[in-house]
C-alpha cells in the first residue's frame, strides 16, 4: 500500500460531545507523524461540494472542553447515491487525500465502508454518537456525557417530582438502543427504564404498575427511550391516562439538552486515545476498520461488524435497577 501522506478528516451525522476532542487527537498525531490532514467540513456534504482547508496544530487549539464539532456535521442525501460519491472521489484526488478518518454514528460508518468499498480507498471511523449503540465497542464518544447530562437534568426533576405525588415519564435519546435508558435509570435512583430491547409482546408500563410502585413512595420516576417501540413517554403518559386514570403523571422530553455541553473526562480521555489509534492504524496499514475500547484497550474493529446487527444490552442491569427499586 502506498505511503499515507494526507488524510482527510470529517465528522458527520448527529454531533456529540467529544468530537472536538476526537478531531484534535487525530489532527496533533498526523501532524506528529508527518501525515498532513485537510479538514472537511458538514461531514459528506463537504467532501462533495470541496469543502475542504488544511489543518495546522493550531486550528485545532482551545476546542477539548467544547461540544458540538468544529468542522460541523450534516445529513448528505447525495452522499447516498453513485453520482455524489463519485464527486466526493474527484475532491479526494483533487485534495491528494490518500485516506479518510471519519466519525461518526451508524450511518456514517455505512457510508464509509460503501465508499471504501466502491473506490478501494483506505478509511478508519471512531464512534461519534450519544447512543452508544456501536458493536464491538465497550463506549462511545459522547455516551458518557450524554448519560452525565440526563442525571443532572433528572436530579432536578427529582426535587419537583417528590414534592408532589406524581408519575413522571422522562424520554431520553438513544434511537434503537436502551444505554442511555437504563444507565440513565441506575444513576439516578429511578424505578424503572422502558427499553426498547424488551420484545413488544412484553408490555413493560403493565409490569411496572402491577409492580405496585408508589406503594412506599410518593413519586415515580420512569426513563424511557424514544422509540416506535417504547411508544416514547407521551405515548406511555397517553396509556397511562386512559387505563390507569388514578395516576397523576407528568412528561419531561430532555430532546437536543442531552447532546451539548462540556465532554466528560471520560469523554475528553476516550476521544483523545481514539484519535490517536486512528493513525496508528493506518499507519499500520489498517483499512475499513473503527477504533473501538475493550475492556480499557483500543481495538480494531472491522466497519462489517461495528455497523451489523443490534448491540446488545446487559439484561443483568435491568434486574439490578428492579432490585433496586423495591
Ligand atoms: P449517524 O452517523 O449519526 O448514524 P446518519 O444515519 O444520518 O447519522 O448518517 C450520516 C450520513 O452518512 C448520511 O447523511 C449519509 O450521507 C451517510 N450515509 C448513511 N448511510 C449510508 C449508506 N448506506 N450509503 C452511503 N452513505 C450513507
Amino acid at each position: 500500500m502506498a505511503k499515507i501522506k494526507t488524510i482527510g478528516l470529517l465528522t458527520s451525522g448527529g454531533d456529540a460531545p467529544g468530537m472536538n476532542a476526537a478531531i484534535r487527537a487525530v489532527t496533533r498525531s498526523a501532524i506528529y507523524n508527518g501525515i498532513k490532514v485537510k479538514g472537511i467540513y458538514r461531514g459528506y456534504k463537504g467532501l462533495v461540494d470541496d469543502e475542504i482547508v488544511e489543518f495546522q496544530t493550531q486550528n485545532v487549539s482551545n476546542i477539548i472542553h467544547h461540544g458540538g464539532t468544529i468542522l460541523k456535521t450534516a445529513r448528505c442525501k447525495e452522499f447516498r447515491t453513485v453520482e455524489g460519491r463519485q464527486q466526493a472521489w474527484e475532491n479526494i484526488k483533487k485534495h491528494d487525500i490518500d485516506a479518510l478518518v471519519v466519525i461518526g454514528g451508524d450511518g456514517s460508518l455505512s457510508g464509509a465502508r460503501q465508499f471504501a468499498s466502491e473506490f478501494d480507498f483506505p478509511i478508519v471511523g471512531l464512534p461519534g454518537t450519544i447512543d452508544n449503540d456501536l458493536s464491538g465497542t465497550d463506549h462511545t464518544i459522547g455516551y458518557d456525557t450524554a448519560l452525565n447530562t440526563i442525571m443532572w437534568c433528572v436530579d432536578r426533576i427529582r426535587d419537583t417530582a417528590s414534592s408532589h405525588a406524581r408519575l413522571f415519564f422522562i424520554e431520553v435519546m438513544g434511537r434503537e438502543s436502551g444505554f442511555l435508558a437504563l444507565n440513565g435509570a441506575l444513576a439516578t435512583g429511578a424505578e424503572a427504564a422502558i427499553i426498547p430491547e424488551i420484545s413488544t409482546e412484553h408490555d413493560q408500563l403493565a409490569e411496572l404498575i402491577e409492580r405496585g410502585f408508589r406503594k412506599s413512595k410518593n413519586s415515580s420516576i420512569v426513563l424511557v427511550s424514544e422509540s416506535p417501540v417504547t411508544g416514547g413517554a407521551m405515548g406511555l403518559a397517553e396509556r397511562v391516562r386512559k387505563e390507569y386514570p388514578q395516576y397523576d403523571v407528568r412528561v419531561t422530553i430532555l430532546g437536543h439538552l442531552q447532546r451539548g455541553g462540556s465532554p466528560t473526562a471520560l469523554d475528553r480521555i476516550l476521544a483523545s486515545r481514539m484519535g490517536a489509534a486512528a493513525i496508528d492504524a493506518l499507519l499500520e496499514g489498517q483499512r475499513n476498520v473503527m477504533i473501538g475500547d475493550d475492556d480499557e484497550k483500543m481495538i480494531y474493529v472491522p466497519f462489517s461488524k461495528a455497523i451489523a446487527g443490534k448491540k446488545p444490552i446487559d439484561y443483568d442491569l435491568l434486574e439490578t435497577l428492579r432490585r433496586l427499586s423495591i
